[in-house]
């Protein structure tokens, strides 16, 4: 018989496994909470102007991106970052500086004195580590790169992609591609040249060499058009409250906006919502244990701010991906992406959009300010990093008060309760931004491996 599957949140993860299962023949309920779909993701256009108030891009790291863009149809909707996007720029005494994209442009960057560059020269020679504790990002650098490429590398870019502290990050959690190249191949150059056949095979793309993509639409095209692909087996406004199991079934609780509770029996519950929601979820089981534990993973709040200017009033000519500032530098934001030289048609002819990230792990205070004065804090910055005079002619704020997950030392203890919850209740799973990754590749990827591994298990 064909199997029932009830889906909780309608983020990219829920969307994604949701899709899968129904494209499989599966009978799927997916439930949101919320009157949108996308979690994350969203995307707004306004005066001409398109920004997005959660993720920019998406990086094609993982093949299941593509499989999942084409299964929806969309291939003919997807965009490329302009090439131009593969500068980026570190800001150093107040200053963007472009970072080097050749060998010869690192041995000649200003960015990173003489004694960083010889560090690297020297890091194929620096033993792996024996595990005798977990390190964090920040020791893991030290120990193979030491202090300035921690400073000036590590640091601004962890803030880029966790708002983050690699102080508290874990290296074998938080980046574990990086940790296995040590552990696999003794050094992380090493690892890169020889790990590039492995992956190779796999089809999977490192990092660096990954493509930045998004949709003429800007991110939101892909929740919006897997959630018409999945039709009325979605319900918005309708939040799962309460989870039992009876007999070989789960009984799912839900409860609409207006107020009409339901039940729905299942085979399958797959939780896609933000793991620090997991308390609100009422599990009737002798054996629920961890959810108020799960609730500890740290969700620092960042606050987005896509700003509007006439060409003319920006001096610097915005031609790169963007700029991260190092926590050393002593500046306000987080860094700020130059996104109408990513994507065209974000802003209006003559003009240009910078969006720009606040707050994280560094400086969740920041994040309070009203709106006015978080609009002039950060201009305080774009002013003299990239000469911009006058005021925004646009602007759009988001205030995510939980962004992202912190992957931090100790993260194992989480993913062995999630794992635990999975093999004392049969028929649920886990799947989202907590899992595997907090990148939307990665949580593509892992709600797509968990779909291929529900449908492998039903033949
Ligand atoms: C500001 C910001 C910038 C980012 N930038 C990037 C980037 O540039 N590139 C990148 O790859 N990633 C980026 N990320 C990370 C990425 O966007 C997220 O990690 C990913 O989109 C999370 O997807 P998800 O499906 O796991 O969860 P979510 O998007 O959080 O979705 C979960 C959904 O579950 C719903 N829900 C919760 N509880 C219930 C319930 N009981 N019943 C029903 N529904 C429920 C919620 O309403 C929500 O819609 C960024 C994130 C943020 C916040």
């Amino acid at each position: 018989m064909t199997k029932k599957v009830a889906v909780i949140g309608a983020g990219i993860a829920g969307l994604t496994i949701a899709f899968k299962l129904k494209q499989a023949g599966w009978r799927v309920s997916l439930y949101e909470a919320s009157p949108r779909v996308g979690g994350a993701i969203r995307t707004e256009k306004k005066q001409g102007f398109l920004a997005e108030l959660g993720p920019n891009t998406v990086l094609e790291t993982s093949p299941k991106v593509a499989e999942l863009i084409d299964a929806a149809g969309l291939t003919g909707e997807k965009i490329y970052a302009n090439d131009s996007g593969q500068k980026r720029f570190i800001v150093r005494e107040n200053k963007p500086v472009a970072l080097p994209g050749s060998p010869i442009a690192f041995i000649l960057t200003p960015l990173f004195g003489l004694l960083t560059k010889l560090k690297l020269i020297r890091e194929p020679f620096i033993p792996a580590w024996d595990n005798r504790y977990e390190e964090s990002l920040a020791d893991f650098v030290l120990r193979r790169l030491g202090q300035e490429f921690l400073d000036y590398a590590i640091n601004p870019f962890v803030a880029g992609v966790y708002a983050g502290d690699p102080g508290q990050l874990s290296v074998k959690h938080g980046f574990a591609k990086l940790y296995a190249l040590e552990q696999e191949y003794g050094s992380l150059i090493k690892g890169q040249i020889k790990g590039a056949k492995k992956r190779k095979k796999s089809a999977e793309q490192s990092k660096q060499s990954a493509r930045m993509i998004s949709f003429k639409g800007g991110l939101g095209t892909l929740p919006e058009i897997l959630a018409s692909r999945l039709g009325t087996d979605l319900e918005t406004n309708t939040k799962v409250t309460a989870l039992s199991r009876e007999k070989d079934k789960w009984i799912v609780q839900v409860r609409c906006d207006d107020g009409a509770e339901k039940t729905e029996h299942a085979d399958h519950v797959i939780y896609a919502g933000p793991v620090y929601h997991l308390e609100e979820l009422t599990l009737n089981s002798a054996n629920v244990q961890g959810f108020s534990e799960l609730a500890e993973i740290h969700h620092p709040p960042v606050t987005t701010l896509t700003l509007g200017f006439k060409r003319e009033q920006v001096d610097h000519p915005l031609d790169g991906f963007g700029m991260l500032v190092p926590e050393v530098e002593q500046l306000n934001i987080l860094g700020a992406l130059f996104t109408s030289t990513l994507f065209p048609d974000r802003a209006p002819e003559g003009h240009v959009t910078i969006t720009v990230f606040l707050g994280g792990v560094r400086q969740p205070d920041l994040t309070k300010l009203a709106d006015s004065e978080l609009i002039k804090t950060v201009m305080a910055d774009l002013s003299s990093l990239l000469g911009i005079k006058g005021s925004p002619v646009f602007h759009l704020m988001k205030r995510w008060l939980k962004a992202i997950p912190q992957y931090n030392v100790g993260y194992g203890k989480y993913k062995a309760i999630l794992s635990g919850l999975e093999k004392q209740h049969p028929g649920l799973h886990f799947t989202g931004n907590y899992c595997s990754g907090i990148s939307v590749a990665d949580t593509i990827k892992h709600a797509s491996e968990l779909a291929e591994a529900l449908i492998d298990q039903a033949e």
